[in-house]
C-alpha cells in the first residue's frame, strides 16, 4: 500500500526502511525492500511491520538504488512470500507494486505456459515475469516496461530494478507516485512523507507517466516513451 524507491550516490538501504516506517500509516501487514549492488539484487521481506523487517536485517545489505514496500493485502494472505517486493523466476527483476492486477489470472496461466515459475499467491507477482518476458523479447527494459504497463488491467503503481542496470523503473494508473529530487539522489513513493526528511522538491506524476531514474538523470515519459514536461512544486509541508 505504500511504496519507496531511491537510487543516488551511497547505499540506498537505510532510507527505504525509514520511507517505508514514514508510509505505514497507509497499511503495513508486512514489508520489503530490493537492493541492488552489482552482485545481484538483494530481496529482504517478511509479514508485520517494517519494525519487525529491520529486526530480521542483521545487517543493512549494500547498494546505491533501491525499492521498498509497506504491503495491504488485497490477493493473498500476509505472509512472507506474498510480501513484495516480487521478483522473476530467476531473480533479476525485482518489482514493488500499490494497487490491484485485474487481469492477473490469465496472465498468470500464460506466462506459466511459457515455463516462468510463480511463488506467491499476489496478483501483483505477474509483473515481474511479464517485465522479464518481454526484456527477452525486445532486448530493452524500458520499452518491456511499456510493454508490461500496456498489458496490465486495473490500478498500479510500480517500480522496478534490475539486475545489472543502474535504473529504477516506474509507472503509475489509478494508484498515487511523486517523484522526489534532492541535490545528489532521486526518490519515488506513493507519497511525500516518505522522503520529506530528504527533500521538499517534487514532481506529481499523472496518470499514464512512465519514469526512468538513473543516478544523476532521469525521465518522464508516454506509454510510448514520448517525453512529457511535469512542473515541480515545492511541499508546503508543516507536520
Ligand atoms: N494487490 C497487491 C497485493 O495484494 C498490492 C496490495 C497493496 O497495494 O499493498 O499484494
Amino acid at each position: 500500500c505504500g511504496i519507496i524507491a531511491r537510487i543516488g550516490h551511497g547505499d540506498a538501504a537505510e532510507t527505504l526502511l525509514s520511507g517505508l516506517e514514514n508510509l505505514e500509516y497507509r497499511g503495513y501487514d508486512s514489508a520489503g525492500i530490493a537492493v541492488q549492488n552489482g552482485s545481484g539484487v538483494k530481496v529482504h521481506k517478511c509479514s508485520g511491520e517494517v519494525s519487525e523487517l529491520k529486526s530480521q536485517l542483521e545487517a543493512r545489505p549494500n547498494g546505491n538504488m533501491g525499492i521498498g514496500h509497506t504491503r495491504w493485502s488485497t490477493h493473498g494472505p500476509p505472509t512472507d512470500e506474498n510480501a513484495h517486493p516480487h521478483t522473476d523466476t530467476v531473480g533479476d527483476v525485482a518489482v514493488v507494486h500499490n494497487g490491484v492486477i485485474e487481469n492477473y489470472d490469465e496472465l498468470k496461466a500464460d506466462l506459466r505456459s511459457k515455463g516462468h515459475e510463480f511463488e506467491s499467491d499476489t496478483d501483483t507477482e505477474v509483473i515481474p515475469h511479464l517485465i522479464d518476458e518481454y526484456r527477452q523479447e525486445t532486448g530493452d527494459t524500458e520499452t518491456a516496461v511499456q510493454k508490461t504497463v500496456s498489458t496490465l488491467e486495473g490500478s498500479y503503481a510500480i517500480a522496478a530494478i534490475v539486475d545489472g542496470e543502474e535504473a529504477v523503473y516506474a509507472a503509475r494508473k489509478g494508484s498515487p507516485l511523486v517523484l522526489g529530487l534532492d541535490d545528489d539522489e532521486w526518490f519515488l513513493a506513493s507519497d511525500v512523507p516518505a522522503f520529506l526528511d530528504f527533500t521538499d522538491e517534487v514532481i506529481y506524476l499523472e496518470e499514464g507517466d512512465l519514469v526512468v531514474l538513473e543516478p544523476d538523470s532521469y525521465r518522464i515519459t508516454d506509454l510510448e516513451g514520448k517525453p512529457v514536461d511535469r512542473a515541480t512544486d515545492t511541499v508546503d509541508w508543516d507536520p
